[in-house]
């Protein structure tokens, strides 16, 4: 790590600029403390990013970064693993413990942690579901001191991580309620996923409700790049699938999730400051699926709105906060020994054609096909480490049998498999392992989960704390 970065206000150099402040060398000396220090009477952070990648343990990082170096070394660049990414080269790291009331935690829990600072039980949005009392999130606090708001997430926008800033239920699949919540919330961006209709349809429709209270609903780039300052907007992926936005590795059309970033920053800056929370997802949902391509793929996407912020920061520095961090992670993910050979790496999982679910789609006992044209085919899709082993054919064959004739509740079956098909997940497995990744569970892990953090306040995230320091230091920082 580059000292010349690390942040400090109680540095010599910041000390020693003080004293020669009058002195004939002063103003050079005086520019110099800049690049060193913060302004010790800066009034706190006026502009926010808080980055949550839901689901992104330390080895998801590091997979992408090893991943990105062995990119940029088939390209010919003589590159070192570290600091590919945007938000491992942030100065300050820290370390923070997840878990819940009810143990492991859920989105829900660790969500309403990191904004509110404080701990809930599992599934229970920003409130004790117990006695009721709804907690305050540094989202409410910022906005209520003036600074605009923008909640940008690649999941749907009633998702318990994004609704934890400005919502409150019992329980996070009270879509209905938390889209009404979260239009009543008059936070000015929303951006990313769309809205997910609760079932039954029943309900006012939060987009309609939306435009009465003068929102712009935007459904195209050319509308996100007419975004500008002072607008309040709702703006959500052309290619939305379940409310979410679709997988990196798909390679779909429309903005990416810096787009978003860099439409929200327009949209967001004025005198008044303002805080934007940037979720990234669907790394949790590859992670669930031990899908190793998608998921790094899902970082990137992610690490590259961490950099639109950065832009943003450079021009900023005293008074831009950024802040990266996670709410848990999911997959159990370990990267073994072969896993650091980048460029043998990079082969392996660039070579998957997309993502769990569009192979997962054309797997079904109804086509009717032989195990030799689905080996082929998965071979095409996942590359040729989807070897035919024994474990790839048992799957096979679990997956052109019926759905209600398989032992789906053995737990066998369970542990090889979880709610997945079979195949996918037999073949995945074989590449991944090929590439040294391996995945202990398809659900959430107790792990410490990495901060990053620059910017004014961002030293006392150094350490190691409970997810709701986050909210502490984040308040600290912001002096609300
Ligand atoms: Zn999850």
């Amino acid at each position: 790590m580059s000292m010349s970065r690390t942040p400090s206000r109680h540095s010599a150099a910041g000390v020693g600029c003080g004293r020669l402040r009058f002195g004939a060398a002063a103003a050079l000396l005086a520019a110099a403390c800049l690049i060193f220090t913060w302004r010790a009477d800066a009034a706190g952070a006026r502009f926010v990013f808080l980055f949550i990648g839901d689901g992104m343990g330390a080895a998801q990082r590091n997979a992408a970064e090893i991943y990105m170096a062995g990119m940029r070394i088939s390209s010919g660049d003589a590159v070192p693993r570290e600091y590919q990414l945007a938000m491992n080269s942030l100065p300050v790291s820290g370390m923070i413990r997840t878990d819940s009331l009810s143990g492991t935690t859920d989105s829900a829990a660790a969500g309403t942690a990191i904004a509110t600072g404080r701990r809930t039980t599992n599934g229970a949005v920003a409130m004790n579901p117990d006695s009721g009392e709804k907690f305050v999130s540094i989202a409410t606090l910022a906005h209520e001191r003036g600074m605009r708001v923008g909640i940008v997430t690649s999941s749907f926008l009633q998702d318990a991580t994004p609704a934890v800033f400005y919502g409150h239920a019992k329980k996070r699949t009270e879509h209905a309620s938390l889209g009404l919540q979260l239009v009543e919330s008059g936070f000015e961006y929303f951006a990313g996923g769309g809205f997910r209709r609760p079932s039954g349809g029943s309900g006012r429709d939060p987009v309609e409700l939306a435009k009465l209270r003068g929102y712009r609903i935007i459904r195209d780039e050319a509308g996100l790049r007419s975004l500008g300052p002072g607008e309040s907007a709702i703006a959500i992926h052309p290619g939305i699938s379940a409310g979410m936005m679709p997988w990196a590795i798909d390679e779909k059309p429309g903005p990416s999730l810096a787009d978003f970033v860099r439409a929200g920053i327009r949209l967001l800056d004025g005198e008044g400051g303002f805080f934007m929370m940037v979720e990234g997802g669907k790394i949790d949902l590859a992670c669930h699926a031990n899908d190793a391509a998608a998921a790094v793929r899902e970082v990137m996407a992610f690490d590259e709105a961490v950099g639109a912020a950065l832009e943003f920061q450079a021009a900023r520095p005293d008074e831009t906060l950024v802040v990266v961090t996670s709410d848990h992670e999911t997959g159990g993910m370990s990267l073994q020994e072969t896993a650091w050979e980048s460029l043998k790496f990079y082969g392996l999982l660039s070579g998957q054609r997309g993502s769990h679910q569009a192979f997962e789609r054309t797997v079904s006992p109804s086509a009717k096909s032989s195990e030799r044209d689905g080996i082929t085919r998965a071979q095409k899709f996942f590359g040729p480490a989807a070897r035919a082993t024994d474990a790839v054919r048992m799957a096979w064959k679990m997956s052109m049998t019926a759905k209600d004739k398989r032992p789906a509740k053995s737990a066998e079956y369970k542990k090889l498999y979880g709610p997945y098909d079979p195949f996918t997940m037999a073949c995945m497995r074989e590449m991944n392992a090929s590439a040294g990744v391996t995945w202990r569970t398809f659900y959430h892990t107790g792990a410490d989960v990495p901060v990053s953090a620059y910017g004014p306040g961002s030293e006392s995230f150094a350490g190691e704390y409970g997810n709701t320091g986050i909210f502490d230091r984040l308040r600290a920082a912001m002096s609300l």
